[in-house]
């Protein structure tokens, strides 16, 4: 089947296919990778072409610390304020755009009393604040410890297409669901965090991306799990690491510096893809209703309405017939989300337009 789900999601087939291989024998080792110990070489090796990897295709400077951690990017919503609010900083600033951003922001409440700069709730959260005259204006706030944003909301469908200016405020980013399809500066983040399970690997591991300043001297009295400076100076071994996520990891990162050719590449490829279906939205605009504004959509998500739930109702039980699957929007968006990850085929997306396009013509 193609799968539009937005994660755990679509992986390469050719990587699906070395996993498989390896899952009884890793070559040169004798064992399968989920039998190996954290602490053999091979394993090493492993999290340190992962390692290695990211650096290459993200361009990480030197002064950045990259970490694989559990709990999901739900843990990084408590890690950031825990770690980054000082007795100096007690507070930040967030920019909420969805869903995603308003959890974080509810989990640093917990930990002080955060500003929220932007907010897109009053229009269902079907903008930006780059969004130009509709987005309205934001500042940072003085003595702020960091901003913190959702580069693309997985639920909403709207992604920031440049990064936005904090002056001196360290600037940290949720890119769970928009990581590694496209280039990024890392220079002008402090803190970027991703969860695998959309462009990156399995569920069960947490990519941080932090510049060493801003953790070296947080209080030790932190829970030692949830204390950054702890895994940076275990090399992300300070307990057993999630092995089989990280091993993945290296696998897709292989994936694309070789066979894709990179972030830039792997971007052009996904713009291609998300304009054949916006493409329809588009001529279709009497049928098909896009939540996000034009200029605000994502390349991951694609999200609209049709004109009534019986539709809606009827579009994905057709389209499931025709192995079209996982394509029900979020409750509070309705409709549909095509979720069109890094790995999703161009015959999927090409499938579900011809489909999009029939389906319209039939019921409207
Ligand atoms: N942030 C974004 C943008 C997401 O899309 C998700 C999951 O879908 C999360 C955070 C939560 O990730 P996890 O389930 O790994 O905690």
């Amino acid at each position: 089947v193609y799968n539009f789900s937005a994660g755990p999601a679509v992986m390469p087939i050719t990587v699906l296919e070395k996993i498989q291989e390896h899952m009884l024998c890793l070559p040169g080792v004798g064992a399968s990778i989920m039998e190996i110990s954290h602490r053999s070489e091979a394993f090493k090796e492993i999290l340190a072409s992962a390692q290695s990897n990211l650096r290459s295709l993200l361009a990480i400077p030197d002064d950045y610390e990259v970490l694989f951690i559990q709990g999901g990017s739900r843990l990084q919503f408590s890690m950031i304020p825990m770690n980054l609010l000082s007795p100096e900083q007690p507070s930040a600033d967030y920019l909420i755009t969805g869903a995603w951003g308003k959890h974080s922001l509810n989990e640093a409440n917990k930990h002080g009393d955060m500003k929220t700069v932007w907010s897109g709730q009053d229009t269902n959260f079907d903008r930006l604040p780059s969004s130009g005259d509709s987005g309205g204006k934001w500042r940072p706030t003085p003595n702020a410890a960091y901003l913190h944003y959702t580069s693309n909301e997985t639920i909403q469908g709207v992604q920031f297409k440049d990064v936005p200016d904090t002056g001196d405020t360290p600037l940290v980013c949720d890119m769970s669901s928009d990581f590694l399809h496209r280039p990024v500066d890392v220079s002008k983040y402090g803190l970027i965090y991703a969860c695998a399970q959309k462009n990156a690997g399995p569920a069960g591991v947490t990519v941080v991306i932090v510049r060493k300043d801003l953790i070296a001297d947080v209080s030790e009295d932190l829970p030692g799990y949830l204390r950054y400076q702890n895994h940076a100076a275990a090399d992300s071994m300070m307990n057993t690491p999630p092995t089989f996520g990280i091993y993945v990891l290296k696998l897709i990162t292989d994936w694309l510096q070789e066979d894709i050719g990179g972030l830039a590449k792997m971007h052009e490829l996904n713009g291609a893809q998300a304009k054949l279906l916006y493409d329809v939205l588009d001529a279709n605009s009497e049928f098909y209703e896009g939540h996000a504004q034009p200029e605000c959509r994502s390349l991951m998500n694609v999200t609209f309405r049709l004109p009534s739930k019986e539709l809606t109702q009827k579009f994905l039980a057709e389209a499931a017939s025709k192995e079209l699957k996982s394509l029900a929007g979020h409750r509070s968006v309705g409709g549909i989300r095509a979720s069109i990850y890094n790995a999703m085929p161009t015959s999927g997306v090409e499938c579900l337009r011809d489909f999009m396009e029939d389906f319209c013509k039939q019921n409207s």
